[in-house]
């Protein structure tokens, strides 16, 4: 089976990745309190989840995935216990460094995948940010926020409509699917920190939600590779008239 995690590959083996033009996949959640019947790693589990599917599904060039950074921006959950948060400059830092690591190897297709709506506005201006202080070209995306997910969950969902509420009917459906052991559904109701309503949860749903974000995330990652993306990113750099 190919090799997709980037902690399960040797020293030797990034040569031939960098070579064959390799996408990096830097998934990018939280520890987090998510109410009393889902597990602190929610965010994390949800966003590696889709992370390692497309890589996996993809044939036509390799998909690394990095560890998750599990650590994100959550200092609105401190008052549950649990979370652990960086603070917003520790956090931004902790991103732009791993970008550099991964282009200093030489990599030129980075993806940021978030999983915590915390870190979205983050991850969004990271692209901006690398460029003009690193001139390291990324994408980044919340994975609810990747091309057809939205619509796909309007139509899944009964309460979350088109996103991911938190600990409530998304989350809950794609831990129900990913990882049901840690899932206490007797303990699922709408409590401070809960918001949305995970009563409405499957693992029907989990698995249907987890598609089509793995759906939506591979064509990222092809539109990525093949350079259409960065030309629909492209923003008008003024230059002076002469
Ligand atoms: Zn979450």
């Amino acid at each position: 089976m190919k090799k997709t995690q980037w902690e399960h590959l040797r020293r030797n083996h990034f040569a031939t990745l960098v070579e064959q033009d390799a996408v990096v996949i830097i998934p990018v959640a939280s520890i987090e309190q998510h109410g009393e019947h889902l597990p602190i790693n929610t965010d994390a589990n949800n966003c590696h989840a889709v992370a390692t599917r497309a890589a996996e599904s993809i044939d036509r060039f390799p998909v690394l995935v990095l560890p998750v950074v599990w650590p994100g921006y959550s200092p609105h959950h401190m008052v549950h216990p649990g979370t652990i948060t960086l603070k917003f400059d520790t956090f931004l830092h902790v991103l732009t460094e791993i970008a550099v690591c991964v282009h200093t190897h030489g990599f030129r297709k980075i993806l940021f995948l978030n999983g915590h709506g915390g870190n979205s506005a983050i991850i969004s201006s990271l692209r901006l940010k690398l460029t003009a202080e690193h001139e390291i070209s990324v994408v980044g995306y919340t994975y609810w926020d990747l091309p057809g997910v939205a619509a796909e969950w309007r139509s899944i969902c009964e309460t979350d409509k088109g996103f991911a509420g938190h600990a409530a009917e998304v989350e809950t459906s794609l831990q129900l699917y990913l990882q049901p052991d840690l899932v206490d559904m007797k303990e699922a109701r709408w409590v401070p920190g809960v918001y949305g309503d995970p009563t409405y949860a499957t693992r029907d749903k989990g698995e249907r939600l987890l598609n089509a974000a793995v759906s939506g995330l591979i064509e990222t990652i092809n539109d990525l590779h093949s350079g259409v993306l960065d030309k629909r990113l492209e923003w008008g750099i003024e230059v002076p008239i002469e």
